[in-house]
């Protein structure tokens, strides 16, 4: 039984080490990845509930891996937080985002030309300079700030250097780009708390989503009381008919989920975009 424990024991330990140099691996690997840009963007449709219409796409990084294939972020957004690398990495989805966005807009009737939401990390705004960043981006993309929507989300910014963030966000808000607080309803922040920020939609996270059918009351509150407040919402992870169709009952006015669509490369946005409003 002794030998047994210290076997066990010397598993756990190799399991923890194996753990560790994955993680430096991967912490390599992306550092690699930001210098050789081996990221690509897909975008979901952000889609006006009761037309259908898609208004706006967010815009979802992936690591174009020479092995494993393309790798979503859920696998490498928090090494990518932690080492720092987030930071030239927006930058980029940034860039890249409104690269894009802009190309849209020149072959989609003006009617029709879609804005673009991109995640930003707190991190980001921790670095001096990225409203500027922002500002020279859509200088030379020649993208109007109107088209641009930039989403955080709710638990990284009640942390700390909030009355910095806040500024900053006010002046990119001043600007003409709309911000959107992510995943809400995951964090502590009431709707209350956003009363009085620089705040122009909400997210709603996929779990009241999800929940809706048997807990439809805390999506109604969160609907009914972000459009006293004059923002705008927008309900993430739609799968499922009945959701959409109890979200536009509650007059919740836009939604993103596999129900529409799943994220898109940029040239099948196009596709998907006039075949939808044609
Ligand atoms: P998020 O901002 O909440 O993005 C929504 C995620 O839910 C995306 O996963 C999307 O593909 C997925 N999704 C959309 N509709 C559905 C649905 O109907 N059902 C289900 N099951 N999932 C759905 P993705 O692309 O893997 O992104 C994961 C997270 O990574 C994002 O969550 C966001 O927090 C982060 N992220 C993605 N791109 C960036 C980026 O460029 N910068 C930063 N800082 N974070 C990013
Ligand atoms: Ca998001
Ligand atoms: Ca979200
Ligand atoms: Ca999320």
């Amino acid at each position: 039984a002794k030998g047994a424990g210290k076997n066990q024991w010397r598993r756990y330990q190799r399991h923890l080490h194996d753990e560790m140099v994955e993680r430096l691996e991967l912490r390599s690997a992306l550092g690699h990845a930001v210098s050789e840009g081996r990221f690509l963007l897909h975008y979901q449709p952000i889609v006006d509930l009761a037309g259908g219409v898609a208004v706006g796409f967010e815009a979802l990084v992936r690591w174009a891996h020479p092995n494993r294939g393309v790798i979503t972020p859920d696998q490498f957004i928090e090494v990518a937080e932690e080492s720092g690398l987030i930071v030239p990495m927006g930058r980029w989805v940034l860039e890249e985002a409104l690269r894009t966005v802009s190309e849209w807009r020149r072959v989609l009737p003006s009617g029709h030309a879609p804005y673009v939401s991109v995640n930003v990390s707190v991190r980001q705004f921790r670095e001096a300079g990225f409203v500027e960043q922002v500002r020279a981006a859509l200088q030379h993309t020649g993208v109007p700030p109107r088209a641009l929507m930039l989403e955080i989300t709710e638990t990284l910014l009640m942390k700390d250097d909030e009355q910095r963030i806040w500024a900053d966000l006010n002046t990119l808000r001043e600007m003409g780009i709309r911000i959107a607080i992510d995943d809400f309803g995951t964090g502590y922040s009431s709707l209350g708390y956003l009363r009085q920020r620089p705040i122009d939609v909400v997210k709603i996270d996929k779990t009241f989503i999800d929940d809706m059918v048997a807990s439809p009351q805390l999506v109604d509150g969160i609907v009914s009381l972000a459009r006293s407040l004059g923002l705008t919402v927008v309900a993430e992870g739609i799968e499922d008919p009945a959701h959409r169709d109890l979200l536009v009952r509650m007059g919740c006015p836009l939604g993103q989920g596999f129900l529409f669509s799943s994220p898109l490369g940029p040239t099948e946005v196009l596709a998907w975009m006039t075949g939808a409003a044609v």
